[in-house]
């Protein structure tokens, strides 16, 4: 597989590191999209208000994070959470390789996020 074009769209302005690893797990069998990279502070706050996101501190608004969603053979959205831990898996794999350090909202207590990737601030800031 590779990165459909709206994926690459939404890598611009994303931190390298970040997409180097994502190009690496697109060229898996599984299949996905990036549905956000980079952020701007209107749609922060619009999601902060919505419930969606809980900061106004976000790695989105900095090129730090992106959302990645699986896709079903159809290019549906695929949210069951366990497909979400097959693509973390991988991530966490062609980070260690690249030796990039990247943090999962799928780990989160609060708002568990199973999209969203992120480099973390310690190493990044
Ligand atoms: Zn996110």
């Amino acid at each position: 597989m590779a990165l459909n074009p709206r994926s690459i769209e939404r890598l611009k302005g994303v931190h390298p590191d970040l997409v180097a690893v994502v190009e690496i797990v697109a060229k898996g069998s599984l299949n996905f999209q990036v549905s956000e990279g980079l952020r701007t502070p209107e749609r922060q706050r619009e999601l902060v208000k919505a419930g969606k996101s809980q900061t106004q501190n976000s790695r989105h608004l900095t090129g730090h994070a992106v959302d990645l969603v699986v896709l079903n053979p159809d290019g549906s959205a695929n949210w069951d959470f366990a497909m979400y831990e097959k693509l973390a898996d991988r991530i966490f794999k062609a980070a260690s390789i690249r030796r990039v350090l990247i943090e999962w909202g799928g780990h989160w207590k609060t708002l568990r996020d199973g999209p969203h990737f992120q480099l973390p601030f310690s190493k990044y800031p």
